[in-house]
């Protein structure tokens, strides 16, 4: 195996140097994984959701060190891996209640009885991204292994620390070696094979839509199942009757939160016209009060960009002649910054607002009534998050249906519950990660019918 330099994005220095697997690194996970799933599949179920109890377990003991590692890598704020970590904690927790309760029906047939278990789908692929790297794999790893799977698991190549040390945690938890296996490769290489690969059954992938086509096309060839999550160009409708002062104060960190690389990044504000100039006076204070820095200080709300090729990306999208109205700061020297940066006004199909740009940039598209939010908000390929802010409860329902997003928060920026089902519509995605959905995307129905008539 060749040697990979995993590079701190806040100092542009080596943080570690880990060997870089390629087809052959991935034919062996996947074939540890196949020899390992005859006998987890067969352990009982109260005793799978103890070992994923256990597993939480030992993630939670590690929760600082886990924590520093994943801001560390990714250049996140202390504060936000913390929480990132026990969401990890929680998922691991949620669906240890899993096993038990993954139920099957009885079906009033004639001549017998019928009924469908949920049963596991084999060795699973699971391809992960760099901007949340062990919560998104704790969406993937939990249910999965609460279902019955064996998995590969490949991180990111640039942010693969965490996952890494996932797979020594399994082992010391006590989940048997061979039932999360960890590939750190290029998705090109190592991810394609996974997709490839015949005894792969499923791939769950969060990415790129673009990568996510190929990952659809290519799972094709062995009718793979898949669940995707892909991008999103999410839409923060602000209307007149609001809140204004909480809808702004709301707002930045809902674009600018972990750089602005995160796939639910509300980053089309769309802004009744009425209310446009006391929301921009609110926004204003707060982009420019966000604090830029050190990942690893305490007070510090938003940290670099994960790579310079992401800077680069970003800047692309606010050229010379950009309608900048607001710039918050950002540290010179090393590290790969960008500044909290507000685009107003910008038309719905700009460049800035039509395309994700996984950075802090966000674009304010005013609008006129009712009609036209929904119809902006709906103009674009994505579906996957979005907010409604209104002082009127029937609007904000009836908004909150127009959307076609996979979720949507009313007088709120969250998205992302572990009870609560998470996914995309349109090309944001496909299947639900989460809630008790996702449970549904790691097992199969077998229906099974038992004739009891005599004779
Ligand atoms: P990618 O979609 O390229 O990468 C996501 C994961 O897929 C990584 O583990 C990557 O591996 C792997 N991968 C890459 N190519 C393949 C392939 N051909 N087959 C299988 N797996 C593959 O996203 P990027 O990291 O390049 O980010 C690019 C853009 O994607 C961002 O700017 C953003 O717009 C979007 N994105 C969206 C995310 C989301 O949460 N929805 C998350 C991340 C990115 P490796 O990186 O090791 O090569």
């Amino acid at each position: 195996m060749s040697g990979l330099s995993v590079i701190e994005p806040a100092t542009e220095q080596v943080l570690a140097e880990v060997p870089r697997a390629g087809v052959e690194e991935t034919d062996a996970a996947v074939a540890r994984a196949k020899a390992a799933y005859p006998a987890w599949r067969a352990v009982a179920p109260v005793d799978r959701a103890a070992l994923l109890h256990s597993l939480a377990a030992h993630v939670a003991e590690r929760h600082e060190e886990l924590s520093r590692i994943e801001a560390r890598n990714v250049g996140k704020p202390i504060a936000d891996a913390r929480a990132e970590i026990e969401m990890v904690v929680e998922c691991f927790r949620y669906y240890a209640g899993a096993p038990e309760r993954l139920l099957g029906q009885t079906i009033p047939v004639a001549g017998g009885v019928d009924m469908t278990f949920r049963e596991p789908l084999g060795v699973v692929g699971l391809i992960v991204p760099w901007n949340f790297p062990l919560t998104i794999a704790s969406w993937k790893v939990a249910p999965a292994l609460a279902a019955g799977n064996t998995i590969v698991l490949k991180p990111a190549e640039l942010t693969p620390l965490s996952a890494i040390e996932l797979e020594r945690i399994a082992v010391e938890a006590g989940l048997p070696e061979g039932v999360l296996n960890v590939v750190v490769g290029p998705g090109s290489v190592c991810g394609r094979r996974l997709v490839e690969h015949p005894d792969v059954a499923k791939i769950a992938f969060t990415g790129s839509t673009e990568v996510g086509r190929g990952i659809a096309a290519g799972a094709a060839a062995t009718i793979k199942r898949v669940t995707l999550e892909l991008g999103g160009k999410s839409a923060n409708l602000v209307f007149a009757d609001a809140d204004i002062a909480a809808a702004a104060a709301a707002a930045p960190l809902a674009v600018f939160g972990n750089a602005g690389q995160d796939c639910c990044a509300r980053s089309r504000i769309l802004v009744e016209r009425a209310a446009l100039d006391e929301f921009m006076d609110a926004l204003r204070g707060e982009v420019e009060g966000i604090r830029v820095g050190d990942p690893l200080d305490e007070e510090t709300q938003m940290g670099p960009l994960v790579s310079a090729g992401q800077r680069e990306q970003v800047a692309s999208y606010v050229p010379d002649d950009a309608p900048v109205a607001i710039r918050g700061s950002a540290p010179d020297g090393p590290g790969y910054w960008y500044p909290p940066t507000v685009l107003a006004p910008v038309a719905n199909d700009d460049r800035a607002a039509a395309e994700e740009i996984f950075g802090p940039v966000a674009c304010v598209i005013p609008f006129e009534g009712e009609e036209e939010a929904v119809r902006l908000a709906n103009e674009t390929i994505y579906g996957l998050s979005g907010s409604v802010w209104t002082g009127d409860g029937a609007r904000a329902l009836r908004v909150a249906r127009a959307v076609e997003t996979g979720v949507v928060s009313i007088n709120s920026n969250t998205s992302v519950r572990v009870s609560t089902p998470f996914g995309g519509f349109r090309q944001s995605g496909v299947g639900r990660e989460l809630g008790p959905d996702a449970l549904h995307h790691y097992t199969e129905v077998k229906n099974v019918f038992y004739a009891t008539e005599e004779g």
